[in-house]
């Protein structure tokens, strides 16, 4: 079989042989250590639609061992500082390139000042997207996000808020391209944005899926659980109807789960055990592949921290504030505390369980080397 574009590059060609083992091979390279983000990006890149998923991706038809769910994955290979250069012209880590940092409010409902509802229905309104690869709630499944593809401003309405377990979002980019969609946003966490960023520079010829996405919106992420944490604990052990839950967030120690006006706290030592395991080697907390990214961290209650990294994503924001869509201020290195702290947090978490699992796959006589 002939090698790919993806295939050709010196990384992917580590992966050559295990590629030709199909999806046996994405569970042992990925999913059974432990490194699945959930971003859902092999479901949609897969040619024989037989990638399935709960929680994890999982096989539900006849594999022909293709190889393009490996390849394509995000947690793969990820080449960040190439994939940076490549996506911005230069690499310079931290927060990764940044083209300006605002604070933002909007008139928008949603979390932490509704920036992202307004700039997705902006954005639709002015004809520089046709939709947007969005999270709502299942409907028979209550606080368990379902990834959609929103065409109008309604649909990404209904889509605001935080969900706080995973949703497959990629998984839904096929279906997007088979609806004749051509310039889609995709709002998701670093790891989907991720997905999107190697899905343009190391592209599986054939699924064709990074030349439908225009735009990325990444939302900060500290880290993600699992569907049974709802569940269990905010249902179970805090007996808290979901039906009657507004919002959820997390700030400092707890999960706030809102009802209205009044607030709940969960501890997040009390989640910690429901946390996605492929987290904790994730280093990436605002998305350093996106156009823009947002969260509420160093921002007052009813604003966002918005970061730009483009020149066009910069001039949309200007282009909004002129319009009257949203208010910004500028925002300097030294009024972002938290996300400064956050973002080393989370790279030295991210080494210390990457070395873990160095160490854990050692020959036994190694192993010792570390104590
Ligand atoms: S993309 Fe689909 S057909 Fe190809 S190897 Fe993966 S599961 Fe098999
Ligand atoms: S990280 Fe994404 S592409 Fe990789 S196995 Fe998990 S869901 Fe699939
Ligand atoms: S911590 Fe990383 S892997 Fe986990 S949901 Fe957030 S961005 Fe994705």
């Amino acid at each position: 079989m002939e090698k790919t574009a993806i295939e050709k590059s010196d990384l992917a060609e580590l992966l050559w042989e295990s590629r030709e083992e199909g999806f046996t091979a994405l569970e042992h390279e990925v999913i059974y250590r432990e490194l699945c983000s959930g971003c859902g990006l092999c479901v949609s890149a897969c040619p024989e639609d037989v990638i399935g998923f709960t929680e994890y991706p999982k096989l539900i038809g006849k594999c022909t061992n293709c190889g393009y769910c490996l390849m394509v994955c995000p947690r793969s290979f990820l080449p960040k500082n190439e994939l940076e250069e490549k996506t911005f012209g230069s690499a310079p880590g931290g927060s990764g390139v940044i083209e300006g940092v605002y604070q933002v409010s909007s008139k928008d409902k949603g979390q932490d000042g509704g920036f992202v509802t307004a700039l997705l229905k902006y954005l639709l309104g002015k004809g520089l997207i046709d939709g947007a690869v969005v999270s709502q709630i299942d409907s028979e499944n209550p606080w368990k996000p379902l990834p959609k593809v929103a065409t109008t401003a309604g649909e990404i309405e209904a889509a605001a808020g935080s969900r706080y377990s995973t949703s497959p979002n990629l998984s839904v980019l096929k279906e997007a391209k088979n609806s004749g969609l051509k310039k889609l946003a995709v709002v998701g966490t670093p790891c989907h944005i991720d997905g999107t960023a190697k899905l343009k520079h190391y592209p599986v010829e054939g699924a064709e899926l990074a030349g439908v996405i225009s735009t990325t919106v990444s939302v900060f992420c500290k880290s993600n659980f699992i569907y049974s944490m709802i569940t269990d604990v905010v249902a179970g052990k805090e007996g808290i109807d979901l039906g009657k839950v507004t919002k959820m967030d997390i700030k400092g120690k707890h999960l706030l789960v809102y009802t209205g006006d009044a607030e709940k706290k969960v501890l997040l030592k009390d989640i910690h055990r429901y946390e996605r395991l492929g987290c904790k080697i994730c280093d990436d907390f605002t998305g350093r592949f996106s156009d823009f990214a947002v969260g509420s961290v160093d921002s007052p209650a009813g604003s966002s921290t918005v970061i730009v990294r483009t020149k066009e994503a910069a001039k949309v924001l200007k282009d909004m504030e002129k319009e009257g869509f949203i208010e910004t201020s500028d925002v300097t290195d030294g009024d972002l505390p938290v996300l400064n702290k956050l973002t080393e947090i989370k790279k030295k978490r991210a080494r210390k369980e990457a070395a873990a699992i160095i160490r854990s796959e050692l020959p036994m006589p190694l192993k010792f080397l570390w104590e």
